[in-house]
């Protein structure tokens, strides 16, 4: 089979992780007898450069037009002092609201070969643990009516029951397709919003019986997760307290050049980028680790193309190229083969 596949490289590491992506990808394709038609569009400071606008018309059309869209960072100190409308993090914005994308799932996975990277106790972190979130991405206080009064300030929390019925169907169904449990958070005993998102979620909930369902506050998932992260399988939560505590889960599994992630809306395409930005302290030195990017192509790769085993190949081959100790700096210990951006590319293309 043939794909297309619309390419955002960005700016600093972004082309670097992205490119092993790539290579990833092609060796998954040579392996299986699949063709990945790549399209390169320009997004953020390079597009700001080369087009004066962080999203072109152009990238907009193209990403609609494939089959799913694979991101690498934008942004950089070069363009921080632009008035914000016209900064590269608009762009990211901008194509999640073109491709109607409201569910961002970020998966927090601690492998065994990096079990001694997790600030937590080993008899917690048990030696791995698998947790999947599914936040909001397109509503709540983020998006809420906000404003200044004299000497107050204000923000909204807004969610219909639309909004958290289509976020929670796909969490349900992603439950579905793991270990079968769903954990919904929220403050439904402070805020109305809350209380709406709880009603809805039990609500679904009658409709997936084979997935164990349960609710729990904000302020106790924060510390459970680091009481016992081996509970969890997905969590479903709204924009912000999704904000916060896939950044708390993230930190749980050692550095941020590990983590992918995955937005969705109805239908094609999906956006699959690494949860990291654009780390200009370390661009152009091949020392960016490119395993988040690779496991957002492995994503994109089950999520998008339904292409199951060869988005498995890819996850292994990961593990497998850890297990036998190569290790980019951010994730350096001692008696493991220090490895750049780029050869860390290719021993995972070569274990695919
Ligand atoms: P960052 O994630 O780029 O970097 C934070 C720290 O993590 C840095 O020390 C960096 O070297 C390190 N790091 C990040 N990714 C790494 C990787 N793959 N391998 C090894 N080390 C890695 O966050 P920041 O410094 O706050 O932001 C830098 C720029 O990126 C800003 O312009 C910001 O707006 C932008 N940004 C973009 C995105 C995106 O494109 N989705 C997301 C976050 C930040």
């Amino acid at each position: 089979m043939s794909y297309n596949i619309a390419v955002i490289k960005g700016d600093g590491i972004g082309p670097e992780v992205a490119g092993q992506a790539l290579r990833v990808l092609d060796a998954a394709g040579a392996k299986y007898g699949h063709t990945f038609c790549y399209t390169e569009v320009l997004m953020g400071g390079c597009a700001i450069d080369q087009t004066g606008a962080p999203l072109p018309d152009e990238t907009v059309r193209v990403c609609k037009a494939s089959d799913a869209v694979l991101l690498g960072a934008v942004g950089g100190p070069k363009w921080d002092s632009l008035p914000g409308g016209s900064r590269p993090e608009k762009g990211l914005l901008g194509i999640r609201a073109a491709l109607g994308l409201y569910a961002n799932l970020r998966p927090a996975v601690l492998h065994g070969a990096l079990a001694d990277a997790c600030p937590l106790k080993p008899e917690i972190s048990g030696g791995g643990f698998d947790m999947l979130f599914v936040r909001e991405l397109s509503g709540g206080i983020y998006f809420g009516e906000r404003g200044r009064a004299n000497d107050s300030a204000f923000d909204t929390e807004i969610y219909s029951v639309r909004e958290i019925e289509r976020v929670g169907r796909a969490a349900f169904e992603l439950a579905l397709k793991r270990r079968k449990r769903l954990c919904s958070v929220d403050k439904a005993n402070v805020l109305e919003s809350s209380r709406l998102w709880r009603e809805v979620m039990r609500g679904l909930s009658q409709h997936y019986p084979d997935v164990e369902y349960r609710d729990m506050l904000v302020d106790n998932a924060a510390m459970q997760l680091i009481r016992d992260p081996r509970q969890f399988d997905v969590i479903v939560t709204s924009n912000m307290f999704g904000d916060i505590l896939t950044d708390e889960a993230g930190m749980l599994t050692g550095s941020i050049g590990m983590l992918p992630s995955a937005s969705l809306g109805d239908g094609k395409p999906g956006l699959y980028e690494p949860v990291h930005g654009s780390a200009p302290d370390i661009a152009g030195l091949d020392r960016a680790n490119p395993i988040a990017s690779i496991l957002s192509a492995a994503m994109l790769l089950r999520l998008s193309l339904g292409l199951e085993p060869e988005a498995a190949a890819v996850e292994n081959a990961v593990l497998k190229t850890l297990a036998d100790g190569f290790r980019t700096p951010d994730l350096h210990s001692p008696g493991c083969t220090p490895v750049g951006t780029s050869q860390m590319g290719a021993e995972i293309a070569a274990r695919v």
